[in-house]
This record gives structure tokens, sequence and C-alpha cells, in this order.
């Protein structure tokens, strides 16, 4: 099939969402959009990007800022580890870079959490380097095209790389690459696509034979994983503050929030900690979660304290925790909590202890 590129940039000049860091071309805005929208919906993206913006105007301030306000900047984004690599990133460049940005797709890849779509992305964009990305928006549109139902097995995938790779301009990569996106995210939609408003609805073999909706096959569903876990929340009732660790073990490691811990693990802080005064409520109401692919039963712990240090440690310590990080206010907590699965255990607890 012949594909017209200028009738998809002519297209793309006249249709493109406004999107703040598409206003003028940035490296340092470009990067940081990519990684935000890396796997989270553009109306969650863009409020966001602009605060984190103003708030780090640069990679030096990305590098020195402290994990809590990454932490609170991050918030609603999910995925956390995308913004602790997006740090180890700007420490890279600064710190192995003299604070200079790398200038091709290929050095991009060496960045943390800068995969193969990030790293097209940003050498497209910000240097015209003449290199496709391919995300699920292009896949659907391409696989619509050509009619290709194979898109998700390796020689699939490969196909519509090679199709995209031999379509990109040597001039506009970087529009290219984003009018491809545009057209999946805006026309070409996963569930009622706009085809009537399509510059490509003549040449597109889907419409032709009157079987959009069949392209692209559904993606194989990977076996869900089942987990159980209790939320510890340790409860300083006295100023009704709550412990907020460094998750270094389990589940959701290397986040902040509630230790979480297992069945087992519950059962057997109850069996010790008879001689601290300390007082333990297991709920037997629970909160559900689904995190890719592990689909969480929660429950919560209640451990009640009446001091702050020596038992939480001791607690702590025995489920292989670090002492707390921080004690937060109830009224501060949902604020600072930066995991939906920790405000669900939260909200768990507020309805039992108002
Ligand atoms: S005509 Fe319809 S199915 Fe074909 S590319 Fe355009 S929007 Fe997608």
């Amino acid at each position: 099939m012949h594909f017209c590129v200028e009738k998809l940039l002519q297209w793309y000049d006249n249709h493109q969402r406004y999107l703040p860091w598409r206003q003028e071309i940035n490296i340092y805005h470009t990067w940081v959009s990519e990684v935000m929208s890396q796997q989270t919906v553009l109306a969650a993206v863009v409020p966001k990007f602009s605060k984190f913006i103003e708030q780090l105007p640069t990679v030096y301030d990305l590098a020195k800022c402290d994990e809590e306000t990454l932490r609170q900047l991050w918030s609603g984004l999910g995925y956390y580890a995308r913004a602790r690599n997006l740090q180890k990133g700007a420490k890279m460049i600064i710190e192995q870079l003299d604070g200079c940005f790398p200038q091709s797709y290929d050095e991009w890849l060496k960045i943390p959490g800068c995969g193969a779509y990030t790293a097209a992305a940003i050498a497209s964009i910000c240097y015209q380097e003449k290199v496709a990305c391919v995300d699920g928006n292009v896949i659907r549109v391409v696989s619509r095209l050509l009619a290709l139902s194979d898109v998700w097995s390796q020689s699939g995938q490969s196909a519509i790389q090679a199709y995209v790779n031999d379509i990109i301009p040597a001039e506009r990569p970087g529009d290219f690459n984003q009018a491809m996106m545009e057209l999946g995210a805006t026309i070409c939609r996963k569930s009622n696509p706009l085809c009537d408003r399509c510059p490509f609805q003549q040449s597109c073999l889907a419409f032709t034979h009157n079987c959009v909706t069949q392209y692209p096959l559904k993606k194989p569903r990977r076996t869900s994983i089942n987990i159980e876990l209790f939320a510890l929340i340790i409860w300083y009732k006295k100023n009704d503050t709550f412990a907020f660790v460094k998750r270094t073990k389990g589940f959701l490691k290397n986040t902040i929030g509630f230790p979480l811990v297992s069945t087992d693990e519950v059962a057997e802080l109850e069996s010790t900690l008879h001689s601290l005064p300390v007082q333990i409520f297991q709920s037997t109401n629970r909160f559900s979660h689904t995190i890719t692919h592990h689909r969480i039963s929660g429950r919560i712990a209640i451990v009640q304290v009446t001091q702050q240090t020596t038992d939480v440690a001791l607690i702590l310590q025995k489920l292989g925790f670090l002492a707390p990080i921080d004690w937060v206010k109830r009224s501060d907590i949902i604020a600072k909590l930066a995991t939906t699965l920790d405000k669900k255990a939260f909200q768990l607890f507020s309805m039992q202890n108002q």
C-alpha cells in the first residue's frame, strides 16, 4: 500500500492537540513528558507535567530533588519506578555527561528508564533523527491500514517496525512519529474509530473490507497472579499519626508507604507482640487492587503503639524493614500517599476508625 506521508503531516498540522511540551522543542521537557506518558493517559499527564516543570525547571533541579518532593510530583501518575529512573537519568547526565543531554537515539538508550520507544521519540523530536516510534497506537493504525492480524508475535512486531521504518521521512521525523500516535489516539481509536474523519480512509484495507474492528487481534492475556497481603497501619493514636516506611522488600519494593506483609508475617508478629505495649487488630474487610497482571486482595492490620520510637523500630525490624522515615498526620495522609494501594488501605482504616 502506498502511504502518503505528506497527507499525514498535513492532517497533523491541522489537527494536533494542544500539549504544553509541544509549544517549543525543549529536550528536558520532551524527555519528562515522554516518561510521564508511558502507561498513563494524557489527560492525567498534562496537569502533572506543568506542575513538575514549574517546580523542577531544569535537569539539575530534578537531580537534586528530595524523594518526598519527587513522590508528591509523581503522585497520581502511577508506576513510581519511572520517576526514580528519571532522577537517576538526571544524575547520570550531570555526573557523567557534564550536564549535556545525550545527542542521539543510541545515547538515549543508555539513560535509565529510556527504552527504544522513548529514545526514538526524543531523538526524532529533538534531533530530527530518522528513528520510528512504535507504540500501541501505531500498531493499531498500521494493523488496520494493512489488514495485518498478527501484530503481537515477534514476527508481527518486526513487520510493523519495518513498515514504519520504511515510511518515516528524513524531514520532520519527529512530527511523523507524533502524527502517527495522534492519529491512533484520536481517530483510529481502539473502539469507535472515526474513519469518516481519517485522511487514509480511501487506502485503508480494513476500512475497504469493512472489518475495522477486527484489527488488531486482541493481545494474548498474561495469566494473572493473585496476591494476598496486609498493609500494616502503625498508628500512634495519642497524636493521630501513622508510620511511613521505605519498602525495602516485597511488593512495591522501593516505594514509600505502609509496610506490606504476608498473612504469615502478620500471624508471626501477633505471636511475638505480647511482650510489648502494642495492640494489633486485623480487619476482616478487604480492598482489591490490580497492578499490571497482579491481582491483589488486601487487608489491613492496625498496630496501635504507645510511643513512636523503640517499639515501632522493633516491630519493623522483625518484619525486615528499617525504622519509619516519617510519621504523618491523618489530615495530611491522603496527599502524602503516592500509591493507590496505600490509599485504598487507608480508606479501609478510616471507615473503621474515624
Ligand atoms: S480508515 Fe479507519 S481504520 Fe483505517 S486507518 Fe483510518 S481510522 Fe483507522
